[in-house]
């Protein structure tokens, strides 16, 4: 899925479709939003990822206004939304649980909230047909959501937001209760959607992967705040800390000081690692992110050595685990670390055998502490 990498900050001249600024939630002793800011730009496919419990709904449903901030200011286009109801905001919610109404068919759940506000027939028809075209469920028209397959129901689900012509589009987890092929599908429908309206998408998701293929942006939340705001590629390639490099995608953590001249971490149990030059001082703990498919892995008895490579040891594999597409190997160093290496899976090792391997000191990402424990 193409799509442009935009900046991760947001420069003070761009229109700003969404603004949240110190947004705090509770619910009675619960706070389920602590602090959060966030400049969503006109037109951005934005992701917000998290595990379980960290605050995602609760902020989308605060910027489609089912629930109120405790305090704090959040605008669309540049307005306070302060005391406006849902139904007076540009935005509009697909949930993953498709929230269809099943006694009605196609055409007259996504005709609904027009008729509600009394459209006139004619211009209700054609948006109603607009919007069932965009989403290629014009020939579906006279059935009833129990007569369709899940993708069916959530490209309904799509037009019956999108026939509002919403400036927002807020999507909650919605392709999670999709299979894997299904959702794979949507994600390039979503995608395509997205490009052909120019319109916001603001998209929760606990799913790394989806989070990483659609967003332009991405913000990780933990804990009710935002860990780390970037691209998809900042996000994975560089996280900020611990937390964000361990939700998104496998990564190894190592854990020891920097020392300088020349640059290393060095662990409890002697290995050192060469990194590249940090802003960390001399002797301050750290943690290092190493990415699996960044490793290098050679058999010992291979004529040559990854020797190329600032970071170069010796192990043993412990495990293999075949993925399909990639086999997954856990050597253990001479020095006892486990270090998960991600291998082609036209590359056999087997448990026992023993390996160099080898990787770049600028592939060792240092890490910030998380914002909490
Ligand atoms: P999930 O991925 O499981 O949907 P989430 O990241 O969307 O999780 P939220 O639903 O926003 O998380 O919930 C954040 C926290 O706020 C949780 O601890 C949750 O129990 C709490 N919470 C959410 N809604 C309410 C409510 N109406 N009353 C009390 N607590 C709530």
């Amino acid at each position: 899925m193409a799509q442009t990498i935009s900046p991760s900050t947001v420069d003070a001249t761009e229109v700003l479709d969404v603004e949240l600024q110190n947004i705090v939630k509770t619910f009675g002793e619960e706070t389920a939003v602590q602090g959060l800011n966030l400049q969503i730009r006109q037109g951005e496919f934005f992701g917000i990822l998290g595990p379980s419990g960290c605050g995602k709904t609760t902020t989308l449903r605060m910027i489609a206004g089912f629930d109120a901030p405790t305090s704090g200011q959040l605008t669309i286009q540049g307005k306070s939304m302060h005391g406006v109801p849902a139904h007076r905001r540009s935005v509009n919610t697909v949930f993953q649980s498709y929230a269809l109404f099943n006694h009605m068919s196609v055409w007259d759940n996504v005709a609904f909230g027009l008729k509600v506000k009394k459209f006139p027939k004619a211009d209700l028809r054609q948006r109603v047909g607009e919007a069932l075209t965009l989403v290629q469920m014009e020939s579906f028209a006279k059935r009833y959501p129990t007569q369709l397959s899940g993708g069916q129901k959530q490209r309904v689900a799509l037009a019956r937001a999108l026939v509002n012509r919403p400036a927002v589009m807020l999507l909650d987890e919605p392709l999670g209760a999709l299979d894997l092929k299904l959702r794979k599908q949507m994600q390039v429908e979503l995608s395509n959607l997205h490009q052909r309206l120019g319109i916001t998408f603001i998209m929760v998701t606990h799913d790394q992967e989806e989070a990483l293929s659609l967003s332009n942006r991405i913000a990780v939340m933990k804990d009710g705040q935002i860990e780390q705001v970037g691209s998809p590629n900042e996000i994975y390639e560089h996280p900020n800390t611990a937390f964000v490099a361990d939700f998104i995608g496998d990564t190894n953590l190592l854990s020891g000081r920097i020392q300088q001249h020349p640059w290393t971490l060095t662990m409890a149990s002697g290995l050192q690692v060469n990194i590249a030059p940090t802003h960390l001082g001399d002797g301050t703990p750290a943690d290092i992110s190493l990415r699996p498919e960044k490793i290098q892995l050679m058999a010992q008895d291979h004529t040559a050595s990854p020797h190329n490579h600032a970071n170069h040891h010796q192990g043993e594999v412990k495990h293999t685990l075949y993925t399909g597409p990639h086999i997954h190997c856990i050597i253990e160093l001479t020095t006892g670390e486990r270090l998960r290496v991600l291998q082609p899976n036209h590359i056999r090792y087997q448990p026992g055998d023993k390996v160099h391997v080898a990787w770049a000191a600028a592939d060792c990402q240092v890490l910030a502490p998380s914002s909490s424990p």
